[in-house]
């Protein structure tokens, strides 16, 4: 942990940098590029009915889309308006009405037939709702029906058949610590969150690379930074006020490099809405783009580390930061031996890149001063994801580029709360404070004053699989309670997905809206709970940003769904009415209180118990974990880690798949057609010259198949790394497998190999050809 302390925003200079533009035609005009105006237009006209209560959210309320983190339209790294149309168009989940008497009498089959979009669009959840098996609509219930109708199943059932979610857009640093909290009080450790799809091996990386899983810098330390890295991460899509940090780095001369198989064109180029010269005349981004094959990322980072060791060799101190080395770091001989131990062929295989270029980038770091690396869902959503991050944490250990300014290790997160969901303690390997090790769950006990279990609770893909499980078995599961997620659009295998969530007892939806999850049948009962926003709650609520920011959002005035009740407020409710008897200890008069006792089990979080608000905020940690370079860990140094180069089992003649997103947030669809690459949500982004070896043109109708699934779309030409395609995320998760987790953090696989193939050839020989190499794929990819 720092000392030093964040110094607050700082104030970008107005003299502009005609060197940075992309063009003198203002605006863009003629080139394929979001249309903020029109964008945020439309916003307005959606908000019509409340625009006063729009405002004030975005004018008082902390940001419920990503976790780059403002607080009104103020951050704490430049001064000046923060606002992107990823806020605008999440806004009205927040102000739009109920749902309508008619919608909610409708047949079942009908809101079957519309996907999330069309459900979202549909309003708010005003009351409480029941649907059993055999009926055709959801009936209407008092939240007291509900609450002892789920209440009742969970003490019918054995703690281990009971699990909960927890989703991360709008959800406060309270209600996960709530949430955790009364799993562990009703007797179960199966509480999850939804980092485990997205950065739980980041956390899991830096954990055992430096003894701490955050991120150890600020968004500041890239303004000025030598070298800024963007791995896997396409953070001007999914953050998009991150480019006006990067405008801002890029006016100090840093250099930023991406590493991605895709060349996304907002990381190349970008007109940065809140600033006039960028508006005008956009910004040129990307100093240098490293098009890595997917899942090459590890044998790219073994090459780079052996130029630096071969370097080394011929001038000692040209690459590696010796005296940081022997001072803070472990295991520098055991990395040089695995490091050395791969042949350049390998590496460049793996990679898809030359040795030649894996020197440039090996001597523009090598060369560099400091450097900060920041990485996303290219990094981690891989069965060896935090192998990955460590591999990061590698470069940046060696290099001495930690734990202070302008240096660091970054996993940029797309969520608003999940950055405080595991530090919560929503999360079956933590507890508020560490890990859910002994020493921990005695010490939580005292504060808590109740007995927390002591069996490993399961992540959320074994716990959906545990709905399968034989009826008899103690971990089948009986009833799932969900606050907020749709597992069918982020888990891979929507098929598998769907019956898992049918096989459960009862499920619990708590939520604001319906998904199509919502609308799944269960065995004994589907209830769903109108919950309120976070700017509805009383007593406002925290949510913790990227770079560790504490933010307080304060209560909101404005109009109510009448009976949608406080996330946090309904957790305890139900834990009274299980254990009647203990409810004094699971009290809690009001947030205030909840922060209070996050400031006692979490020592981090202290200062959390001073929120109050509008614009309260503190950083925990300080400016720089690892500050002066020494780590969290138990010797107080940082952790080479070896990694192998993982197998990546793509047969000949096959493609290796991972998915983007387009106008979305996570997976929330907002239009059909990608601004910055004009795809629409079925294109399947392809190689030009892998088209032409394939027979395949530029907007054929193609189909890509493995022995997972099906995906059927259209190719469109575009930079992507040659053997290699993108699809849109969620719709190709029909390729994904199901039942594949990393090991150290239990991600599931996010990838896989894929056939191609032009649509017509694909249906002539379907029943025969197809049938042939589903047998070939299952002997050649070991699952
Ligand atoms: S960049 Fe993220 S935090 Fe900032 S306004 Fe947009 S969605 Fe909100």
């Amino acid at each position: 942990m720092g000392k030093t302390k964040h110094t607050g925003p700082i104030k970008l200079s107005k003299k502009p940098r005609p060197d940075l533009w992309v063009s003198k035609v203002p605006f863009g005009l003629g080139k394929i590029k979001p249309h903020h105006l029109r964008d945020t237009i439309k916003v307005a006209w959606e908000n019509k009915d409340s625009l006063p209560y729009a405002t004030r959210i975005l004018t008082q309320g902390v940001c419920d889309g990503c976790a780059l983190g403002v607080s009104g339209l103020k951050d704490q790294t430049l001064s000046g308006p923060h606002l992107c149309t990823t806020r605008l168009n999440v806004l009205r989940l927040n102000t739009m009405p109920a749902m309508k008497e008619d919608i909610l009498r409708a047949d079942i089959e009908e809101l079957r037939k519309m996907d999330s979009t069309e459900l979202r669009k549909l309003g708010r959840i005003p009351y409480p709702l029941i649907r059993k098996p055999g009926d055709r609509k959801f009936s209407r219930i008092s939240w007291e029906e509900a609450l002892n109708m789920i209440a009742d199943k969970i003490k019918h059932i054995d703690p281990k058949q009971l699990a909960f979610y927890l989703t991360s857009r709008g959800i406060t640093n309270e209600t996960y610590y709530v949430a955790g909290k009364v799993a562990r009080f009703l007797g179960t450790n199966n509480i999850d969150n939804a980092s485990r799809i997205c950065h739980s091996p980041s956390k899991t990386a830096l954990n055992r690379s430096v003894g701490v899983g955050a991120s150890t810098c600020n968004y500041k330390d890239w303004i000025g930074t030598d070298v800024l890295l963007f791995w896997g991460s396409v953070a001007a899509n999914n953050q998009p006020v991150s480019t006006k940090y990067m405008y801002a780095a890029k006016r100090k001369g840093t250099k930023i490099i991406i590493i991605n198989p895709h060349f996304e064109p907002a990381m190349e180029k970008y007109w940065i809405p809140s600033n006039m010269e960028s508006a005008l005349f956009g910004t040129k981004l990307a100093d240098d783009i490293y098009q890595v094959n997917i899942g090459g990322d590890i044998a790219f980072m073994h090459g780079i580390m052996k130029h630096w060791f071969e370097m080394e060799e011929k001038e000692p101190g040209s690459a590696i930061d010796q005296t940081f080395v022997q001072k803070h770091v472990n295991g520098l001989e055991a990395l040089q031996e695995k490091v050395v131990s791969y042949d350049w062929e390998i590496l460049e295989k793996s990679s898809g890149l030359s040795k030649d270029r894996m020197k440039e980038l090996a001597t523009l770091l090598a060369q560099s001063k400091t450097a900060v690396f920041v990485w996303s869902m290219g990094l981690t959503q891989h069965r060896f994801g935090t192998d990955n991050v460590s591999q990061v944490a590698n470069l940046a250990l060696l290099r001495g580029f930690l734990g202070r300014e302008h240096c660091g290790l970054m996993p940029i997160r797309g969520h608003s709360g999940v950055q405080g969901s595991g530090e919560m303690g929503a999360d079956p390997f933590v507890l508020p404070g560490s890990d859910m090790n002994e020493e921990n769950r005695k010490r939580v006990e005292k504060y808590w004053n109740f007995k927390i279990p002591d069996w490993q609770g399961d992540i959320v893909g074994v716990t959906l699989e545990n709905a399968l499980l034989p009826d008899d078995h103690e971990r089948n599961l009986k009833l799932y309670y969900m606050s907020g997620g749709n597992f069918l659009e982020t888990m891979p295998n929507p098929d598998f997905v769907k019956q898992c969530l049918e096989n459960v007892d009862v499920r619990v939806h708590q939520d604001i809206i319906f998904n199509t999850s919502t609308l799944l049948d269960a065995k004994e009962a589907v209830i769903v709970l109108p919950a309120m926003t976070r700017y509805e709650q009383p007593g406002g609520g925290t949510s913790t940003s990227t770079e560790r920011m504490v933010y307080f959002s304060p209560e909101i005035k404005g109009p109510r769904i009448e009976e949608a009740r406080s996330e946090w407020e309904i957790y305890i409710d139900l834990a009274k009415r299980v254990k009647p008897e203990e409810k004094d200890i699971i009290h809690f008069e009001d947030a205030d209180a909840i922060r209070e006792e996050i400031a006692l089990t979490n020592r981090n979080y202290d200062g959390i118990q001073h929120l109050k608000e509008k614009g309260d905020v503190f950083q925990w940690g300080g400016a720089w974990l690892c500050e002066g370079g020494d780590c969290p860990t138990p010797d107080g140094k940082g952790n080479l880690i070896p990694v192998e180069i993982p197998e990546l089992r793509k047969p000949e003649g096959h493609f290796y798949v991972s998915t983007r997103r387009g106008k979305q947030f996570n997976s929330m669809i907002y239009g059909e057609t990608d601004p910055f690459t004009d795809a629409d949500r079925y294109d399947v982004l392809i190689n030009e010259a892998d088209g032409k070896k394939h027979d395949i043109k530029d907007g054929d109708a193609i189909v890509a198949y493995n022995k997972h699934g099906f995906f059927s779309g259209r190719a469109k030409f575009a930079p992507v790394k040659a053997g290699n395609i993108a699809l849109h995320w969620p719709e190709g998760n029909s390729l994904l497998p199901e039942s594949v987790y990393e090991t150290y953090a239990g991600i599931p696989e996010y990838n896989a190999a894929a056939i191609v193939e032009k649509a017509e050839t694909y249906y002539a020989h379907k029943d025969t050809k197809y049938v042939e190499r589903r047998i070939e794929e299952l002997e050649m990819e070991p699952s």
